[in-house]
């Protein structure tokens, strides 16, 4: 694995000043909880532009001049980051009508994206080709009869790749014969029916196959799944070119790289795994005797998750006797529905601490009408912890906001930048008057 130390604290824009506040992209948190209320999306700008960076020097050193980023968008999707991305030179990837109209919106050329979805109806493919999307990654052989028709109408030739399902468990960091193949996204090649549509996407008259697609999972810490799944990507494009004589221009390898939550997480070195990447994939691309493609990377997490924190005010706090001590925010799963989704992991602290207090364990918990709506448990609490004290959530960049609900008709709280010692507004707070904006 190739990681790197910070044991003090899990990111790198996170510290204390001498008075014991946490500090975020080197701005103190209560000030911020004062001037825009609580609960509190939070985004560090220059995080956001760094890993962007990283990534992109990463990809260009490691695949070559013309390899790209694709930052998937459903990690955390509203205008001011359509903005910052398109400035960083970054494409996206793009799953829904929503988040196509929120990227045109933000002036975002919407030739550099890719739309996915496992499922896109007639009217997402028509809005898609409508608003100039630069290439549909294709899902199945239904969809291709689809966008083909589609097209037809518009008088264009759409740009397709074909998600590819390599069979790679990232779990156990393998190619394994039937695992994964059972996914509901994409072709398996082990099932044969990956070639059967490359053959048969070869056949439309309004579509242009540049080449394929796949992405085998998330928060996946190590290189060896990318060295296997590219491994048999490069595989399948060298069989795809003998068998079919097609030949692939384009190849994504995916997202997916892990990001720290909890101190025990390691921090991954992007660019190392990405440069170990590009050197094996040029080694195999020379023994099979094919050129090697324009490679993409898709990250979403990896890109937005450590520019991200969330600021809570502490409710009540309930300690059963014998048995747990509840703590409540005035968040929870409408804000962050992970640990209830998946049990993720996260780092809670104090946003004011004094080391000296004795710490009691705690569950952190939400404020609605569902015994699930926790954010963590066994989270150390200083045992003078009290109603008023402030909360910060680490590493709620991705999937997020994206995720955020309105169950018990909770407005969502709004997204603020923080950027060079100034905040500014991203996306306003919701207010009851939007909760029954849409009721008649
Ligand atoms: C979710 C997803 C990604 C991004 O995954 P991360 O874990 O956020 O990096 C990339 N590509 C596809 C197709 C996805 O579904």
């Amino acid at each position: 694995m190739i990681v790197t130390e910070n044991k003090e604290m899990i990111c790198e824009n996170l510290k204390r000043s001498s008075d014991g506040e946490l500090c975020f992209a080197d701005m103190p948190l209560s000030p911020l909880a004062e001037k825009y209320g609580t609960p509190l999306y939070l985004y560090d700008e220059a995080r956001v532009r760094h890993n962007c960076r990283v990534y992109l020097d990463a990809v260009r050193e490691g695949f070559g001049e013309d390899a790209r980023v694709m930052y998937a968008s459903k990690a955390a999707s509203f205008k001011q980051l359509y903005r910052i991305i398109k400035e960083e030179g970054l494409g996206v990837d793009v799953v829904s009508c929503g988040e196509i109209y929120t990227a045109h919106l933000a002036g975002f050329p919407l030739q550099n994206a890719y739309f996915h979805s496992n499922n896109k109806t007639d009217d997402d493919i028509d809005f898609a080709i409508s608003h100039g999307v630069g290439c549909f990654v294709v899902d199945n052989a239904e969809e291709l009869f689809a966008i083909d028709k589609i097209a037809a109408k518009h008088g264009i030739r759409q740009k397709i790749m074909l998600r590819i399902t390599p069979g790679i468990d990232p779990h156990t960091y393998a190619a394994v014969a039937t695992g994964k193949v059972d996914s509901k996204f994409g072709s398996a090649i082990e099932t044969g029916q990956a070639k059967a549509i490359t053959s048969l996407a070869l056949t439309f008259d309004n579509l242009e196959l540049t080449g394929f697609h796949c992405h085998v999972g998330s928060q996946i810490f190590d290189a060896e799944v990318y060295l296997a799944t590219s491994k048999v990507m490069l595989g399948f494009v060298n069989d795809m070119e003998r068998e079919l004589g097609f030949i692939c221009r384009d190849l994504d390898i995916g997202g997916g790289l892990g990001v720290r939550y909890i101190e025990s997480q390691p921090t991954l070195d992007i660019k190392a795994t990405v440069l170990k990447v590009g050197e094996e994939m040029k080694k195999e691309v020379a023994r099979l005797g094919i050129a090697l493609p324009r490679i993409s990377l898709e990250p979403g997490r990896s890109i937005v998750a450590d520019a991200g924190l969330t600021l809570y005010t502490v409710g009540t706090v309930k300690r059963i006797p014998g048995y747990k001590t509840y703590v409540s925010v005035d968040g929870g799963m409408t804000d962050n529905p992970r640990f209830a989704l998946y049990g993720s992991p996260y780092t809670i602290l104090p946003v004011f601490d004094d080391e000296s207090i004795p710490r009691e364990s705690c569950s952190v918990v939400g404020r609605c009408c569902e015994s699930g709506d926790i954010l963590q448990e066994n989270v150390p609490m200083p045992t003078d912890i009290e109603r008023g004290d402030l909360l910060a959530c680490l590493t709620t960049g991705a999937y997020h906001y994206s995720m955020a609900s309105n169950y018990n008709r909770i407005p969502r709280p709004p997204v603020v930048m923080l950027k060079d010692g100034e905040s500014y507004v991203a996306v306003k707070r919701e207010s009851l008057e939007d909760i029954v904006g849409l009721d008649v």
